[in-house]
């Protein structure tokens, strides 16, 4: 046994050691901190195996983008001898906004991925599969290309000089997609929901931030992550919204890496360059809940 010692947490494997294996991925391997319960330990690694399992399973319709994943995964597993490591932190903390205070990272960032690594990084209990599957989704190569978009399809909404990483929106709709329910009515009802509440979080920065109407600007002063925030959940309800009106949930090109996954965004953020359309998006979509809550919490999976 040993143990590691990373920022003051102890980071320990498991006994016997927990891991799970999605063919044709390398095994993935879990060291845990902080969390003594072993029920605990097992339960997530469970439903990060289930959740993994589902992830592949919908890659491999698509033969050729689970090929590339799989080729990409095991390259990175070399600097590892051949094992992927997923770091999980199981905190207690939930994203929870409290009235007054400003969106920051703590209020969002369920885990990352270091760049050209083979471990991921899980922070909280919560969510911790929905989370796992989104950094997973970045280690096998989801959401490169997005170069050019970025500079071209910036949304005019964002204010100068924010950070426009439409790649984590990409991210977070396939692990979205990959989690969906099976069935037709089950999955436009989740979709539903998901839409709804992503549209109630851009309402809710752009009240934080002052920029109550119009939708066309955020205040100057705001720091970069904030408006990469909005930016993110902006991004997510294009997607939403253009993925709802063509009902095309396992359209190949929803996986495609690189050109098919950029014109795609390019599109649904077309359908939202009139204010108007933008003001529809973000008020009309909440239906009958147009209150705006004293505080929110960030309970679906948020991954930067
Ligand atoms: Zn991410």
């Amino acid at each position: 046994m040993f143990s590691l010692c990373h920022r003051g947490y102890h980071l320990q494997p498991c006994d016997p050691p927990l891991r799970i294996h999605a063919p044709p991925l390398p095994v993935v391997h879990f060291l845990f901190a902080n969390c003594p319960y072993e029920k605990e330990r097992v339960a997530a690694v469970g439903k990060a195996g289930l959740f993994l399992k589902r992830a592949v399973a919908r890659l491999a319709t698509f033969p050729a983008w689970l090929t590339e994943a799989s080729q990409r995964a095991v390259e990175l597993s070399y600097l590892s001898g051949g094992k992927l490591w997923a770091v999980a932190f199981l905190t207690a903390q939930r994203r929870i906004l409290y009235e007054g205070q400003t969106p920051a990272a703590r209020h969002t960032n369920g885990g990352f991925w270091p760049t050209d690594s083979p471990l991921i990084f899980v922070l909280r209990r919560e969510r911790f599969g929905e989370v796992f599957v989104h950094e997973m989704l970045h280690l096998l190569g989801v959401g490169v290309g997005f170069s050019d978009l970025a500079i071209k399809e910036r949304p005019l909404c964002l204010a100068k000089g924010s950070v426009f990483r439409p790649q984590e929106a990409w991210v977070e709709l396939q692990a979205n997609l990959c989690l969906l329910p099976s069935g037709k009515q089950a999955k436009k009802k989740a979709m539903e929901r998901l839409r709804t509440y992503v549209a109630s979080r851009c309402r809710i920065l752009l009240q934080a931030w002052g920029g109550q109407s119009g939708l066309c600007s955020l205040p100057t002063g705001s720091v970069h992550q904030d408006s990469d925030l909005f930016s993110y959940f902006f991004v997510r309800l294009a997607l939403l919204l253009r993925l709802e009106s063509s009902q095309q949930w396992d359209d190949a090109e929803l996986l495609e890496p690189t050109t098919g996954a950029t014109a795609w965004t390019a599109l649904a953020l077309k359908d939202l360059s009139s204010p108007t359309a933008r003001v529809h998006a973000v008020l009309e979509t909440e239906g009958e809940q147009h209150s705006w809550p004293a505080s929110l919490a960030f309970t679906p999976p948020l991954s930067i």
